[in-house]
């Protein structure tokens, strides 16, 4: 396993948002994280990239325990988040904003390399290569946080949202992107509020209710499970 947790609690002051959340990535999967508006999908997000600590439980990250690693270091051992929301640096320059998530690397070969990478996944960002963050439009960054969190070269992609604010055409793009980077050797664990989409790439997926699984299983099973299909695919 890529990644395990392990019985993860994790408390804001005294709400408990994560009552004992158990599950793993495999090397070379995509795997979502489905479940309604508070369920604690992006706090477990948050706890695996370690922007937020975690009371009780374990995360273990290629053979090894990250539970209490500093959230930077975590990104030196390959776990890279694009958060909700984006978070682009609004003044700084697409390129500049790329070369932000590569800060942690020094050779510059295998950064160009990886610019090179994302500018073929994503050639709007290329277009746009001097434009400020801040006055591309709203898919233009969402899909400059998925390539920033690209150049950390991550062995597992973590996503939040992606799809977010999408009009429908960029919805398919953006996933048919998400599979590419996958099938070019990325692990990716996905949060994801359009089930439907998520579901039908994900090789497996968990679903998320007040901040405990309650259901887990291969894309396609939780596609065609009507419970899932009647709270969270809009259709009875
Ligand atoms: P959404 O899809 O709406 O973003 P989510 O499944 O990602 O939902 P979380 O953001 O993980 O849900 O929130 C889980 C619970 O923790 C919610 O009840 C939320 O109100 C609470 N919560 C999240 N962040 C904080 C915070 N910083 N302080 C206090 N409570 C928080």
């Amino acid at each position: 396993m890529l990644l395990e947790l392990k019985d993860l609690t994790l408390l804001y002051g005294r709400i408990q948002a994560l009552h004992g959340i158990s599950l793993t990535v495999g090397e070379g999967e995509i795997v979502a994280l489905i479940g309604a508006n508070g369920a604690g999908k992006s706090t477990t997000m948050r706890a695996i990239s370690g922007l937020r600590a975690v009371a009780q439980g374990s995360i273990l990250f290629d053979g090894e325990d990250i539970t209490k690693l500093r959230a930077d270091l975590r990104v030196v051992r390959g776990v890279s988040q694009s958060p909700e929301g984006r978070g682009v640096f609004p003044g700084m320059s697409v390129r500049e904003n790329l070369e932000m998530g590569a800060y942690t690397r020094r050779n510059r070969a295998e950064i160009d390399e990886d610019l090179d990478r994302v500018f073929t996944l994503f050639p709007r960002l290329k277009e746009r290569e001097k434009q400020a963050g801040g006055t591309m439009s709203g898919g233009e960054q969402q899909m400059l946080a998925v390539g920033r969190a690209l150049m950390s070269r991550p062995k597992l992609l973590l996503l939040d949202e992606p799809s977010m604010g999408l009009a429908p055409m960029l919805i398919q793009q953006i996933f048919d992107i998400i599979v590419e980077i996958n099938q070019q050797g990325t692990t990716v664990l996905l949060v994801e509020q359009n089930a439907q989409q998520a579901l039908s790439r994900a090789h497996r997926a968990y679903v998320l209710e007040t901040g405990r699984i309650v259901k887990e299983g291969t894309g396609q099973e939780l596609l065609h499970d009507p419970a899932v299909k009647d709270a969270y695919l809009g259709v009875a």
